[in-house]
């Protein structure tokens, strides 16, 4: 299932953001780190991606920016409130944020 952008309305593929992205900043964090990742976002983490273009909420099933954002896009923020009120109700359960996203968008 895809996961939109919620500034530029891109679509990643869940599994990429879940198992994938993280890879982007294999040079700041590590293979091993990378390896475990699993879509668990650490403050470490969110950081190291930050520098390679994501952000996310308090999930990888939310993006606030993806590398591909034009400088200058505005966050939808309609969709990040529905997308932050996901993430309060799903918790950390990933496979429901994102079959929800999915209904949701
Ligand atoms: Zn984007």
């Amino acid at each position: 299932m895809d996961i939109h952008c919620n500034r530029c309305r891109e679509p990643w593929d869940s599994y990429h953001l879940v198992h994938e992205a993280v890879w982007d900043a294999v040079d700041d964090l590590g293979e091993e780190a990378c390896q475990n990742f699993g879509g668990k976002l650490t403050p470490r983490i969110k950081a190291a991606l930050k520098d390679h273009g994501w952000e996310f909420g308090m999930t990888v099933c939310n993006v606030k920016r993806c590398p591909c954002c034009p400088d200058d896009a505005e966050i939808d923020a309609d969709r990040a409130a529905m997308a932050n009120a996901v993430e309060e109700i799903m918790g950390d359960d990933l496979d429901g944020i994102i079959s929800t996203m999915d209904d949701l968008f």
